[in-house]
């Protein structure tokens, strides 16, 4: 007798969210925090993008646009999915949101039947499994521990299919991971989708930019062009040019997957921000040098912290290949401190010694901690000595 809907009653409140709000808590009592929840870069928006979107607000672009976009950004995302992943897609097979977040969320209200099953890969971003839920669908985890570099297999993803999956969700570059699939990896996953004609494929790519290694950056349909009239591929600003505050996501796609997208869209935020569309030009077509300033930094950091994380008792990294994510290990660590559940675990290491870091479960995988390398490189230096020393208390 709830008078909430039954859909929100289905949907968890995030984990994240838990931490994140007892961190400020603390913080406002005068306490020391360091946050390493963060999931969004810590520079500022390059100056040319940004100076793109004052020039919009001047010129008065500051009026409703297409639901789908602004022509200009269409044109620059279809010049982008060429450039950087050799895929070709016309005007309507663009859609531009308010975020990557509505794209995904777009995708789920559009094909999702009740019942319908959504394969996820854990550790999973969080909101995949939620939106998911929203939508009417029922998420389907398999699992990818550290001793398989949290990547599922092919044969993982067959014995998950049932005659009710209709979607299948990939996230390379991971967000909490890491991870990255190799162009090889990629090819047997798709060997298994194109056995089942009827599944859709959300691409998530949007740490494409944000790699660590000299390991290129693959997108499923490089590999495996026949899967192009399945598959919808999710990518935008917010982390490969500081933009999470702007609000831009976009997809390619089939057209009548990206129509009922825009139907959605268009029956509930309509057009994404019209200045943040003019910004999006330039950083999509302006210079990218920017990207590597970035990346410099991150590959400094995340050098520092594997090797840091690996010298505390009981955790345990592997190092990532993109995204700016440590994700441990840390169930001996739990263990030690006779810590049954991360969550608790991270509340203890969050009251003791005042860090913030995002326990595993909130990405589907009990035992392990999230930490964002998005911060200082004293803010990491600080924060792990002082995990090390709540270890070793
Ligand atoms: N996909 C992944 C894997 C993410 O980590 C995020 C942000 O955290 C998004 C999509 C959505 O980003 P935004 O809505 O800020 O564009």
């Amino acid at each position: 007798n709830s008078r909430l809907s039954d859909r929100v009653n289905r949907v968890k409140p995030s984990l994240t969210l838990v931490i994140t709000a007892k961190a400020a808590e603390l913080r406002r009592a005068g306490r020391n925090i360091i946050s390493l929840g963060a999931g969004e870069p810590d520079f500022g928006t390059p100056e040319h993008i940004k100076k793109a979107g004052i020039e919009a607000i001047e010129k008065e672009h500051t009026r409703y646009t297409a639901v789908d976009g602004i022509p200009e950004l269409k044109d620059a995302i279809i010049a982008k999915f060429k450039r950087d992943n050799e895929l070709d897609f016309e005007a309507n097979q663009i859609l531009v949101s308010s975020g990557g977040k509505q794209s995904f969320y777009n995708l789920c209200q559009g094909v999702l039947n009740d019942g319908d099953e959504v394969i996820i890969p854990a550790p999973y971003w969080v909101s995949y499994p939620d939106m998911a839920l929203l939508a009417g669908g029922e998420p389907i985890i398999i699992e990818a521990g550290i001793e398989q570099g949290f990547k599922i297999t092919a044969a993982q993803l067959e014995a998950a299919i049932t005659p009710k999956t209709k979607m299948f969700v990939l996230n390379s570059p991971s967000n909490p991971t890491g991870a990255v699939y190799s162009a090889e990896e990629l090819k047997a996953i798709g060997e298994v989708l194109k056995k089942h004609p009827n599944i859709i494929i959300a691409s998530d790519d949007m740490y494409e930019h944000i790699l660590l290694t000299d390991m290129p950056f693959t997108n499923i349909l490089q590999v495996s062009p026949e899967l192009t009239d399945r598959t919808v591929v999710l990518n935008g600003v917010s982390k490969a040019y500081s933009m999470t505050g702007w609000r831009i996501g976009y997809a390619g796609g089939p057209v009548d997957l990206i129509a009922a997208m825009r139907k959605v869209q268009s029956q509930s935020t309509s057009n994404p921000c019209s200045i943040s569309q003019y910004a999006s030009v330039e950083a999509l077509d302006g210079p990218q040098e920017c990207i590597q300033v970035m990346l410099t930094e991150f590959k400094k950091r995340h050098e520092f912290v594997v090797e840091r994380i690996n010298q505390i008792p009981g955790f345990k990294c592997i190092p990532a290949a993109g995204a700016f994510y440590a994700f441990m290990n840390v169930k001996d660590a739990m263990k030690m401190k006779g810590f049954s559940s991360d969550a608790d675990f991270a509340t203890a290491i969050l009251e003791e010694v005042d860090v913030a870091a995002v326990p595993g479960s909130g990405f589907g995988s009990e035992g392990y901690l999230r930490i964002s390398f998005a911060t200082s490189m004293e803010n990491l230096v600080e924060a792990l000595n002082r995990i090390d020393r709540f270890m070793q208390a």
